[in-house]
């Protein structure tokens, strides 16, 4: 089903949960195991990330290191479509610019349509690790928003060959990334607002937030975009607290706030589990405001854990 119907069809607020697909090697034995903690809770779906390929050394017998380009976490879209058929259950897998071509998209995109895949996550990605601007792959989208077009486009029957006859339009429900607390490369927060209004110009049907600890960041944020007419549904996300290093982490991955209680508390654990404890905990109170404010849903960024992520599902949705 597509997420943009769930979400309209939706009687009470939904979850969903964000994984990662597994590391090169590995098989989809830990997707399931982590899928299975929560299937009885009933996502309303989930999704997959997709990671761009990166630069690696690797040191030779004779020491000189050889330089090789490595996906890490390979095969986005076969593992989506494996896991929506396996476990019945609607998957997102996220389509990112970097490192692809606008003709790799639109190949993806064929492959996603051919596999009964119907919603789709457009997003800029992140810069490869060690590198701190995005390069845009050559004839590839420089931001979001051409990939957003990209995909609409396809949905009218525009492909990339205008010779293509009669072409048959693909019908994919699109959600893209909003920044509650800005986006790091963003001059300030109204220009980053305009460029998620571009977004949706283009045809996104919703937006999912990078995750936040402070909600009232979220509610401004929300009040913003429907100022300037962003109308679509904004959906929170959110991710509990998992490690003692989280108080520092997180604050620098992402470019968000974590409120000093918090950071406090984290930092005065003497263990991850303990920590664990403290996250989840605050993690629940977040989404039972985040509820009471009558948020469509909240989507939770699992890293693969499911544990805690099933423990704040419990005890703040009713
Ligand atoms: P964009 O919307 O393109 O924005 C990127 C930056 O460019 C912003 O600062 C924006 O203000 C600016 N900008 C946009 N348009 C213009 C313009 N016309 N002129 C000048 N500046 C402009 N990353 C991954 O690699 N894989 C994932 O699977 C993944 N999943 C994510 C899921 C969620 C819910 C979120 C919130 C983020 C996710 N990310 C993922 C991270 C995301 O890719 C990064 O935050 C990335 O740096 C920005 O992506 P975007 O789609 O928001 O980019």
């Amino acid at each position: 089903m597509k997420v943009i119907d769930i979400i309209n069809r939706a009687e009470k607020p939904f979850f969903a949960v964000e994984f990662l697909p597994p590391l090169k090697g590995h098989s989809m034995e830990k997707i399931d195991k982590a899928f299975s903690n929560i299937a009885d809770l009933e996502p309303a779906y989930i999704n997959f990330t997709t990671h761009q390929k990166e630069i690696v050394y690797y040191e030779r017998e004779d020491g000189l290191l050889e330089r090789r380009i490595v996906t890490k976490r390979p095969g986005t879209i076969g593992l989506s479509a494996a896991v929506m058929y396996k476990h019945n259950v609607t998957v997102v897998p996220h389509l990112i610019c970097g490192g692809f071509s606008k003709e790799e998209t639109e190949d993806a995109l064929i492959e996603l349509n051919f596999l009964g895949l119907e919603n789709v996550f457009a997003l800029r990605g992140d810069p490869p690790a060690g590198q701190r601007l995005f390069v845009p792959e050559k004839n590839g989208h420089r931001y979001a928003a051409g990939l957003v077009k990209q995909i609409s486009e396809m949905n009218q029957g525009t492909y990339l060959d205008p010779n293509i006859k009669n072409p048959d339009a693909s019908d994919f429900c699109i959600g893209v990334a909003g920044y509650p607390e800005k986006h790091i490369e963003a001059p300030n927060p109204e220009t980053d607002l305009m460029h998620l209004k571009q977004k949706v110009d283009a045809g996104a049907d919703y937006i999912v937030t990078q995750m936040f600890f402070i909600n009232d960041r979220f509610y401004e944020f929300v009040d913003n975009c429907r100022k300037i007419g962003i109308n679509v549904p904004i959906i929170p996300g959110i991710k509990p607290v998992t490690m003692r290093t989280d108080a520092d982490l997180i604050p620098r991955t992402f470019n968000i706030d974590l409120p000093s209680e918090l950071c406090n508390d984290i930092r005065n654990c003497h263990s991850n589990e303990e920590a664990r404890v403290i996250g989840t905990g605050y993690a629940i109170e977040q989404v039972k405001d985040l509820l009471e404010h009558n948020v469509p849903g909240i989507h939770f960024f699992s890293l693969g854990m499911t544990k805690n992520i099933r423990q704040v599902i419990q005890q703040s949705f009713r």
